[in-house]
C-alpha cells in the first residue's frame, strides 16, 4: 500500500518518509545542524497538492533523534511511514518504540528519560563503596608502615627478599658483638633505646609473621632467628 499522507482541508498533503542519508548536504530542521552521511533521518514531505509528484515535494528534514512523531503516524498503519519497511530490525524497533510513545514524542527524548537517574539510596550505597575503598588504602598506607613484616615475609619483591636476608645476617653480626647498630626498625622499641628489644616483642613480630603463611622454610629460619635472638637476650 503506498502512502497516502495526511490529506488537509486545503487539499495539501503532508507524508513521511524515513531513511540512512544518503548524502551529508541535508541539515536538521529542529538542531539546524548537518545531518551525517549514513544516519538514520527522516522527512516531512509536503505537496500542496496532490498533483505534484513526489520528488517535486518539499522535503523537510529532521535527525532521527529530533524529530517529534506527527499525530498522524499514530493513526494510521506503519507502513504509511515511506521507507519504514525498508530499514532494518534494530531502527524498526526504535521507530516503533517513539511512535507508541504517541504524538510530540521524539527519540532523544527518550534516550534522556532512560538515563539512569541514581536514586538516595543508590547514592549512599556509592559513599559506602568509597568509604571502604579509603579505609582500604588507609590499611594499606600502614602496613607499608610495617617494615619489619614486609622484610620478614619474603613474599613482596625479589629485593625485600634480599633485605630480609640482610637484616637477618645483621642481626647475626651483631650477636658476635661485630655491629652494634641494629637497623631493623620494627624491632626498635617504641623507646628508641637500641637493642632493648623484649622477648614478647620478638614473640609478636614471628605471631604476626606466622599470620601471613611464610613458606615453610623462612619461617623455620624466621623462627631460629627468634630463639637466637632471645637466646642473645
Ligand atoms: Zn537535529
Amino acid at each position: 500500500m503506498a502512502d497516502q499522507g495526511n490529506t488537509k482541508l486545503d487539499g495539501s498533503i503532508t507524508s513521511y518518509c524515513i531513511e540512512h542519508a544518503a548524502t551529508q548536504k541535508s541539515k536538521c530542521a529542529a538542531c539546524e545542524r548537518v545531518i551525517p552521511h549514513k544516519s538514520l533521518r527522516v522527512a516531512e514531505v509536503y505537496r500542496r497538492t496532490k498533483k505534484v509528484k513526489k520528488d517535486k515535494a518539499r522535503h523537510t528534514w529532521f535527525h532521527f533523534k529530533c524529530w517529534k512523531v506527527p499525530d498522524y503516524l499514530t493513526r494510521v498503519p506503519i507502513e504509511q511511514f515511506r521507507g519504514y519497511l525498508a530499514l532494518n530490525d534494530k531502527d524498526k524497533s526504535r521507530v516503533q518504540r517513539v511512535i507508541k510513545s504517541g504524538a510530540g514524542s521524539s527519540w532523544g527524548q527518550l534516550m534522556e528519560k532512560q538515563k539512569p537517574v541514581k536514586t538516595e539510596e543508590e547514592l549512599e550505597a556509592d559513599k559506602e563503596v568509597q568509604a571502604k575503598k579509603d579505609q582500604k588504602k588507609k590499611e594499606d598506607d600502614e602496613s607499608m608502615d610495617m617494615d619489619m613484616t614486609e622484610v620478614l615475609t619474603g613474599t613482596q619483591t625479589k629485593s625485600s627478599k634480599k633485605k630480609a636476608k640482610k637484616e637477618i645476617e645483621d642481626k647475626k653480626a651483631e650477636k658476635a658483638g661485630k655491629a652494634e647498630k641494629v637497623t631493623t626498625e620494627a624491632l626498635k622499641p617504641k623507646t628508641d633505646k637500641k637493642a632493648k628489644v623484649t622477648k614478647k616483642a620478638v614473640k609478636e613480630v614471628v605471631a604476626k609473621v606466622k599470620e601471613i603463611k611464610l613458606p615453610k622454610e623462612d619461617l623455620l629460619e624466621l623462627e631460629n632467628f627468634a630463639k637466637e635472638f632471645s637466646a642473645f637476650k
